[in-house]
């Protein structure tokens, strides 16, 4: 199997960088979606759907009936003027795959030719899922509402994200995995007037001055993050407004830490702003769930990666990271792992973003040895 992936390796490469050149946003990823179909067509995979609009899955048999394992790539693009100057650079202005998501999919699309070619050797199916709209939209949950998890209805569940660890390597953890990546926005209402009078005025810059640093400074006593990451407010020198708005972003890595840190920022707000005076609504969205990556499969997935790359290339994540995924939707239905890849050269989402594409041969050998033996 190994021979026929180093040789397939190639041309998935050039698949990558063809999907490189035509990036596209969330839920509008309609090329992308359309070489998809293409590949999988040709290659020869059952039941190929369009679910949610631009998602696309489909169906590798194996030799027999048995469990289902569902393997996820996400497929789209971010709105970012590449940099690289690499001759597979972006043609579609101001959108670039700086996060990845063309390995993936080439991945995956290594993943069901290798698993066509090797059905014989295992039971069962894999249930190949190309998500639209990882970056902000969410297209997890719409692909699960038009029945994703269903006919066959999966066992459990893998992915990949691109990193920066070396490449070659896979990083791995049980547990919290990626945080639920929730935005707030707080409105502070004072008391607005002549910035020479400040005694008569509420002033809700200094309200927000506040709430920022009480925010940026929250500490629980488990993994999480709050970051003020906007402040708008006032238009001239000498005038106190009557508003202000803050933006941020608060993570964790489990639900009552999720709900605690709502719970904390809408009090905070709420009473820095009443005890100088003003006010203070919060919005706060809900968005995905932190990722939580199952023990057992995590163990197993390991077990594979040490036999195709070894030991010493299997890192252990002591610590999580608090970016998120929406692969946590398909981890809060079935035991699941997400895995880091490595390979990026430089940090997600940089203009000048690329990876050593040696990366997309190793995830392939390491994601086919990890479902041949969940589903021997
Ligand atoms: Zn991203
Ligand atoms: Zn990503």
């Amino acid at each position: 199997m190994i021979q026929y992936i180093e040789n397939l390796a190639p041309e998935l490469i050039q698949l990558r960088r063809t999907l490189h050149q035509y990036p596209e946003l969330g839920f509008q990823e309609f090329q992308t979606a359309k070489l998809i179909e293409e590949r999988l067509e040709r290659l020869g995979v059952e039941d190929i759907r369009r679910v949610a609009g631009t998602g696309v899955t489909g169906i590798v048999r194996g030799s027999c009936e048995g469990k289902t394992l569902l393997l996820r790539a996400d497929i789209d693009a971010l709105p970012l003027t590449e940099t690289t100057g690499a001759d597979y650079a972006s043609r579609n202005a101001g959108t670039a795959h700086a996060c990845g998501h063309d390995v993936h999919t080439a991945i995956l699309l290594g993943v069901a030719d290798t698993l066509l070619r090797y059905r014989a050797q295992f039971r069962g199916n894999v249930k190949l899922v190309f998500q639209p709209a990882e970056e902000a939209l969410g297209g997890a949950l719409p692909m699960i509402e038009q029945g994703v998890m269903e006919a066959p209805a999966p066992d459990a569940a893998a992915a990949y994200h691109v990193w920066d660890l070396p490449v070659g390597t896979v990083g791995i953890r049980a547990g919290g995995v990626t945080a639920s990546p929730d935005h707030f926005r707080i409105t502070l209402t004072g008391k607005g007037g002549h910035g020479a009078a400040p005694e008569t005025c509420v002033n809700p810059i200094e309200i927000g001055a506040r709430v920022a640093t009480r925010l940026n400074n929250l500490k629980l006593d488990t993994p999480s993050v709050v970051s003020i990451c906007s402040f708008l407010g006032g238009t001239g020198e000498n005038i106190i407004p009557e508003t202000c708005l803050l933006k941020g972003t608060a993570r964790a890595l489990d639900g009552d830490t999720r709900r605690r840190l709502y719970e904390v920022i809408t009090a905070t707000a709420e009473e820095v702003a009443a005890s100088l005076g003003g006010t203070a609504v919060v919005d706060y969205r809900f968005l995905y769930p932190p990722c939580i990556n199952d023990s057992g499969m995590v163990e197993r997935f390991v077990s594979a990666a040490n036999a195709v790359i070894g030991q010493e290339n299997v890192i252990y994540q002591k610590k999580p990271d608090m970016t998120g995924d929406d692969f946590a939707y398909f981890a809060e239905r079935v035991p699941s792992c997400y895995v880091k890849l490595g390979g990026a050269k430089t940090p997600l989402h940089a203009p000048n973003f690329d990876v050593d594409e040696a990366c997309i041969k190793t995830g392939v050998a390491v994601m086919c040895r990890f479902a041949l033996d969940f589903l021997a």
